[in-house]
C-alpha cells in the first residue's frame, strides 16, 4: 500500500463516512471518525484497537471545532488528510419548506464542513501538504424539483471547494470534491429530512419524486465499500482531481447537464456577447 496517512472524517456512524473508515484501517491508515454519541465512539473504536480513534463531535457545533481539531493532532498525530462526509438530505418543495430548514441544511452540509476545513488549514499549511476531501453529491452538478436546498448546499460546497483549491495549492494542499451519485447508505433512509406536504398544486411534480426516493432506499445502484476504494484511490494520487464523479449515474446525469449548458450558452450567445462595449 501507499504510505499509511492520518485521516480525519467526519460522520463515521454509517454509509461513505464508515465504509471509508473500514477500507482506510484495512489498508494501514490511521482514522480519527466524528460521531454524535458515546456508543456511536465505542462502537467505531472496536473497528480497530491501535487505529480507530472516536471523537463526539456535531459539525454544526461550530465554537468546538478547533479545539477538537487541536487535540486530535496533539494526541493522535498531523491531520494528512480531511474528508468533510457528515451531512444530511432536506428533501421538500421550496414553498413548502421553511426557511429554519434550509438553514439547518447549510449549517451542517456547508458552514460544518467550511468549519471543519478552516480549523485543519492552517496546520496543513504550516506543514506545506494535506487532503481535504468534501463529499457533494451529483446533487452539486445536477438539479430535481423538490431537492432544492439540498442542491443549494451541495453546490455551494463544490464552488467553496473549486476556489479553495486554487488557494492552497500553491502550500501543497489538495482539495477534491466528491460528487457521489446514488449510494446503499442511510442518506434516504433514516437520515432524510422530509417537509410534509401542504400544497396540492405540487402533488403531479412532486409525489412521484418523493415515492420514487422513497422506494429505492436501501436499493440505490452505488456500493459504499467502492465509493471509499474510489476515495482512497484520489487520497494515494500524485496529482488528485479537484471534482470527482462516482457512479455511473453521476456521470450520465452530469454530462446530460454539461451539454444542456452549452446549448442553451450556444443558443442565447448573441444576446450574451451583445452587453459589451
Ligand atoms: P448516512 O449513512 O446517513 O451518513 C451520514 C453521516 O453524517 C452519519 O454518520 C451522521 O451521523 C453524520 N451527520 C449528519 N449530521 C451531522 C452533524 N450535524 N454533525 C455530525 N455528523 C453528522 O448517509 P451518507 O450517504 O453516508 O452521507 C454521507 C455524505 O454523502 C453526506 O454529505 C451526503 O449528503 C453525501 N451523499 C450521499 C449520497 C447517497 O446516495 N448516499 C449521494 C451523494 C452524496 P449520525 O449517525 O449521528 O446521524
Amino acid at each position: 500500500m501507499a504510505s499509511s496517512k492520518t485521516l480525519l472524517i467526519t460522520g463515521v456512524s454509517s454509509g461513505f463516512g464508515r465504509a471509508l473508515a473500514q477500507e482506510a484501517l484495512a489498508v494501514g491508515h490511521k482514522v480519527v471518525g466524528t460521531v454524535r454519541s458515546a456508543q456511536a465512539k465505542r462502537d467505531f473504536e472496536s473497528l480497530s484497537a491501535s487505529s480507530a480513534f472516536g471523537w463526539v463531535l456535531d459539525v454544526t457545533d461550530f465554537g468546538a471545532i478547533d479545539g477538537v481539531v487541536s487535540e486530535i493532532e496533539t494526541s493522535v498525530g498531523p491531520i494528512d488528510v480531511l474528508v468533510n462526509n457528515a451531512g444530511y438530505g432536506h428533501e421538500g418543495i421550496i414553498e413548502e419548506s421553511p426557511l429554519s430548514e434550509m438553514r439547518r441544511q447549510f449549517d451542517v452540509n456547508v458552514f460544518g464542513a467550511v468549519a471543519m476545513m478552516k480549523a485543519v488549514l492552517p496546520r496543513m499549511r504550516k506543514r506545506r501538504r494535506g487532503h481535504i476531501l468534501n463529499i457533494t453529491s451529483m446533487g452539486g452538478h445536477i438539479t430535481m424539483p423538490g431537492i432544492a436546498y439540498y442542491c443549494g448546499s451541495k453546490f455551494a460546497l463544490e464552488g467553496i471547494s473549486e476556489a479553495l483549491s486554487k488557494e492552497v495549492k500553491p502550500f501543497g494542499i489538495a482539495v477534491t470534491a466528491v460528487a457521489p451519485g446514488s449510494f446503499r447508505t442511510d442518506w434516504a433512509g433514516r437520515s432524510m429530512t422530509r417537509t410534509p406536504r401542504s400544497i396540492p398544486d405540487y402533488d403531479e411534480i412532486f409525489d412521484p419524486v418523493r415515492k420514487a426516493r422513497e422506494e429505492k432506499s436501501g436499493k440505490q445502484l452505488g456500493d459504499p465499500r467502492k465509493a471509499a476504494r474510489a476515495m482512497l484511490a484520489a487520497i494515494a494520487a500524485d496529482s488528485p482531481p479537484v471534482h470527482l464523479l462516482l457512479g455511473s449515474d453521476a456521470l450520465g446525469l452530469v454530462r446530460g447537464k454539461l451539454s444542456a449548458l452549452e446549448e442553451e450558452i450556444r443558443a442565447w450567445e448573441t444576446v450574451t456577447v451583445s452587453t459589451d462595449g
